[in-house]
C-alpha cells in the first residue's frame, strides 16, 4: 500500500492574511507530496514496511534496515509531521478552553508564559525544523524543538502541537522575519483539535 498525500481540510487561501495562499499551495502540493512521494520510492522493495502507518515507521526507527532508516525518517517524518500541522490549523483559529487551557495552566504558570515559551522555542530554533508542545509522560507537558524533520514520536513523546519553522513555512510572505510568522500563526491555532489529541 502506498503512502498518499492526505486531503487539506481548507481552501489555500483559508488562512489569509496569517499563512498566505501562494505559501500553502506550494508548501501542500510540493514539499509535503515530495516527502510522500520520496518515501513511497524509498519502500519500493520493502513491502513488509509499506503495510505499517507512518507512526509504527518513526516510532520504531532502529527496527528498519540502516539502507532505507535515514530515508523513512527524513520523508516519513515530513509527511508525519505535515500531515499533523495541517490539522493543527483551522480558518480564523478556534478558542482554547476546557481541558486543553487546564492543562496548560497546570504546567505553566498561566497561558500567556506557555506562549511567550513556545515562541521563544520556535523563534530560536537554529536552522529548519520544528517546535512542538509534547506529551512527555501523563500529565506533563514539554515544549521542545527537533531539527529538519524529526519528530517526537521517534523519543516516544507524544506531539499536542507543532509548528513548523523551515524557511519554506514562511520565506514568500515573511522572509526572514520568523518571529512575525510564529506571532501571526497563533491567530491559527485549532485548540479544538489539540484537545482530541490530548484526550
Ligand atoms: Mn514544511
Amino acid at each position: 500500500m502506498k503512502f498518499e498525500l492526505p486531503q487539506l481540510p481548507y481552501k489555500f487561501d483559508a488562512l489569509e492574511p496569517y499563512i498566505d495562499a501562494r505559501t500553502m499551495e506550494i508548501h501542500y502540493s510540493k514539499h509535503h507530496a515530495t516527502y510522500v512521494s520520496k518515501l513511497n520510492e524509498a519502500l519500493e522493495n520493502y513491502p513488509e514496511l509499506q503495510e505499517k502507518s507512518v507512526e509504527d515507521l518513526l516510532k520504531n526507527l532502529v527496527a528498519i534496515s540502516e539502507t532505507v532508516r535515514t530515508a523513512v525518517r527524513n520523508h516519513g517524518g515530513g509527511h508525519y509531521n505535515h500531515s499533523l500541522f495541517w490539522q493543527m490549523l483551522a480558518p480564523g483559529g478556534s478558542k482554547i478552553k476546557g481541558k486543553v487551557l487546564e492543562f496548560i495552566n497546570n504546567n505553566f504558570a498561566d497561558f500567556n508564559s506557555f506562549k511567550e515559551i513556545f515562541t521563544k522555542t520556535a523563534v530560536g530554533h537554529f536552522g529548519s525544523g520544528w517546535a512542538w508542545l509534547v506529551l512527555e509522560k501523563p500529565g506533563k507537558l514539554k515544549i521542545t524543538s527537533t531539527s529538519n524533520q524529526d519528530n517526537p514520536i521517534s523519543k516516544s513523546e507524544t506531539p499536542i502541537l507543532c509548528l513548523d519553522v523551515w524557511e519554506h513555512a514562511y520565506y514568500l510572505k515573511y522572509q526572514n522575519r520568523r518571529a512575525e510568522y510564529v506571532d501571526a500563526w497563533w491567530n491559527l491555532v485549532n485548540w479544538d483539535f489539540v484537545e482530541v489529541l490530548l484526550s
